[in-house]
């Protein structure tokens, strides 16, 4: 089995979800006491997000650059950059580095193409529904993303950055996402992309009126498939 090399804590709630999403799996897959070969590096999310907010992202990618190398280094041979947002840097962060980089974008773009649906509502951070590094890879599929409202895009953004990175799950929140979930699909979505490592602690398959590609899950998967293969 090959290394993978987590790059996360963007935020450290959903990185936890990686590291268990990706120990189930590898039990699924092969049973007994097997588990994965991880590395896992995990930054303060607070000098990330004030870097941010700041729109001081080359700084922020030189800390990805520094990281993915000591990561490879480290012994990692595939890497997962376990946040979608910060793959706005995912050329910066990969300068230099010589493994694999499982882009969190194309493994979801691949998932819902292969699903055969065309129009993903997007539930993200603003930085990743509001500039064009997300949506650009998603439209060079094939794929049509369906955005919220502005006013249903703040919610989406706030409930990440002052509830879920911190961890906090609150029904009212999860009421919100529902109905931003459904907006969607009113607006022609034929599927939702919760496309923020965060969003699946909110939404699932159980509380959205369509198929759910939920960005952590599947960047789990896929990574899972290329250690073993
Ligand atoms: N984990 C989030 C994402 O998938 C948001 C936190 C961040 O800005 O990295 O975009």
């Amino acid at each position: 089995m090959k290394t993978i090399g987590i790059l996360g804590g963007m935020s450290a709630a959903s990185t936890q979800i990686y590291y268990r999403e990706l120990c189930d799996l590898t039990r699924q897959r092969l049973g007994g006491l097997h588990s994965p070969e991880l590395l896992i590096r995990s930054l303060d999310f607070a000098e990330i997000e004030a870097l941010q907010v700041k729109g001081k992202w080359s700084a922020a990618g030189e800390i990805l650059n520094r990281e993915a190398k000591a990561l490879e280094s480290g012994g990692a041979d595939i890497l997962v950059l376990a946040t979608n947002t910060m793959h706005k840097l995912a050329e910066q962060m990969m300068d230099g580095v010589s493994i694999p980089l499982l882009h969190i974008a194309d493994a979801t773009a691949e998932a819902i193409c292969a699903a055969g649906l065309k129009s993903p509502g997007l539930m993200a951070t603003a930085f990743t529904m509001q500039q064009s590094f997300y949506t650009d890879r998603l439209r060079a599929t094939g794929l049509t993303p369906i955005l919220p409202s502005e006013a249903d895009q703040n919610t989406t953004h706030r409930i990440i950055y002052d509830e879920l990175c911190k961890d906090i799950v609150t029904p009212k929140s999860q009421e919100a996402y529902v109905g931003i979930a459904q907006r969607l699909v009113d607006a022609g979505a034929d599927c939702l992309i919760l496309g923020c490592t965060e969003v699946g602690m909110l939404l699932n398959a159980d509380n959205v009126p369509c198929p759910v590609f939920d960005t952590t899950q599947i960047h789990c998967r896929t990574v899972l498939e290329m250690a073993l293969s």
